[in-house]
């Protein structure tokens, strides 16, 4: 039987990042089934056409070149007390220290007629071929349940393709896990005016057809019929890819494997790291969802810190995300006015409306800013911002602010930055004016 100091079960972005962190200075083997790890952040704009297929492909160098032994393979089972991983085609691999980074899987819900031809959910290269495949040989119609994130870049792709889209989602308005009513009201009417048609505050209840799918069933009543054969993608959610651990001793709570702030589970060498774990929101302690590649890739950084002599700690996490809607480009962290609300926060709300550069640069545009804050600390708790410029930046000050505890006090104080092609006039900082507008309302 082959031995390994350190085995991952997983070869996604949380995987990756352990191999090349590690530095070659452990015997490490990623045991993963799928022809390639994908980026999956970029599925959507292959199949709009920016990207050729095999650009969302990672090359297998950047985790063998490390040193690390590539085992193509699936995991059956995990013997904890032998410290031994079975394999689908019967390998038998031995650890001393083990590593769980097997991520999560669409949910398909368990609804009347989930089988039919054309029903899919979107996450895997299988998925992508297929969506490509049949968008190339005339895809006329398409349905995606969905409008988080990726329901949404995949319904814009679909769109663009020329294909009819309609995109479903059980809220009132689309991405709201991200973003608040007031904040996505006018990108959403875009979607609109792009042609895809939104069903929201609808919930699909039945799909019905012979063979494929010829009407969508809502619980409302409503319904969508098709002239021709539709893909019904379902993009409502991920659930972790446990299964094979089912009967096992490991810790599971209700969305994944439970782990300390230092990717430890209940047994001993024995680590999970990624979408397959529990998420713990840093704000609020509770358990949250956020199964994103900027969760994963910071988990995995830390434990191979970690598992090289560091001590450091994750404090949990602020779910940081962005997305584009037709032109405008939006992105949220922490919580939302909503979740705020119903996590029982005493809030108060600050907003800054300026532009990208300076006004009267002919290329400016509108940038604007929620904030989000707990009265009681005057710690921001989140935010929200959108503009026709990319937004990652700025979401990424705010989710600073909250990790280190910055009060409203000190952020309308902050030191800033000013040129004509990149920001406001040296008058005013979004983040800071958004501030002031929160302290007069103290
Ligand atoms: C279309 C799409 C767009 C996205 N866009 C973004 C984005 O813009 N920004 C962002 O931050 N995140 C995005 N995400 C989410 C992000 O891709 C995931 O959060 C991230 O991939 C999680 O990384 P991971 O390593 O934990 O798991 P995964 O990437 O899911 O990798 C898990 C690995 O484990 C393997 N595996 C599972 N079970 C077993 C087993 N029993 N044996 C062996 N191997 C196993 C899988 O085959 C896979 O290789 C997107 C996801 C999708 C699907």
């Amino acid at each position: 039987m082959k031995m390994y100091e350190v085995i991952i079960i997983g070869g996604g972005p949380a995987a990756i990042t352990i191999s090349k962190d590690l530095k070659r200075k452990k015997d490490v083997a990623i045991i993963r089934p799928e022809d390639h790890s994908m980026i999956y952040c970029a599925m959507p704009y292959a199949i709009e056409g920016i990207l050729d297929l095999d650009k969302t492909f990672k090359k297998d160098e950047i985790v063998t070149e490390m040193g690390t032994t590539l085992i193509r393979d699936y995991v059956t089972h995990v013997d904890f007390d032998k410290q031994i991983v079975t394999t689908n085609q019967g390998g038998l691999y031995q650890y001393e220290e083990l590593i769980i980074a097997t991520g999560a899987e669409p949910i398909l819900p368990p609804i009347e007629g989930n089988q039919l031809e054309g029903v899919m959910t979107f996450k895997t290269e299988k998925d992508l071929k297929k969506v490509i495949e049949t968008v190339e040989t005339g895809l006329n119609e398409a349905v995606v349940v969905g409008a988080g994130a990726i329901g949404i870049e995949l319904a814009q792709a679909l769109n663009y393709k020329g294909v009819k889209t309609y995109l479903v989602d059980m809220f009132q308005t689309i991405l709201p896990n991200m973003m608040d009513e007031d904040m996505i009201e006018q990108a959403q009417k875009k979607l609109e005016a792009s042609g895809i048609e939104l069903y929201l505050n609808h919930k699909v209840t039945k799909l019905e057809g012979e063979g494929h799918v010829e009407k969508v069933l809502f619980e409302n009543g409503n319904t969508i019929s098709f002239s021709s054969k539709p893909l019904v993608v379902f993009a409502v959610g991920m659930k972790p890819s446990i299964d094979f651990l089912k009967d096992s001793p490991l810790y599971m709570g209700k969305t994944g494997i439970m782990i300390d702030e230092y990717m430890h589970t209940n047994i001993k060498n024995v680590y999970a790291v990624g979408d397959c774990c529990e998420y713990v929101s840093a704000i609020t302690g509770g358990i949250i969802l956020g199964k994103l590649a900027t969760n994963a890739v910071p988990m995995g950084r830390l434990l191979a810190k970690n598992m090289l002599g560091e001590k450091r700690r994750y404090a949990g996490f602020y779910n940081g995300a962005a997305t584009k809607v037709v032109d405008y480009f939006v992105g949220g962290t922490g919580l939302t006015e909503n979740s705020a609300k119903i996590c029982g926060y005493d809030y108060a709300i600050g907003r800054a409306k300026m532009t990208t550069a300076f006004p009267i640069m002919p290329f400016s545009k509108d940038i604007e800013v929620k904030l989000i804050v707990d009265k009681k600390s005057k710690k921001l708790i989140g935010g929200q911002v959108i503009s026709g410029e990319p937004v990652t930046d700025k979401v990424d000050q705010i989710t600073m602010a909250i990790q280190y505890g910055i009060t409203i006090d000190q952020l309308a104080q902050i030191s800033y930055a000013s040129q004509p092609y990149q920001s406001f006039f040296p008058a005013n900082n979004l983040l800071a004016h958004a501030s002031e507008n929160i302290l007069s309302q103290l």
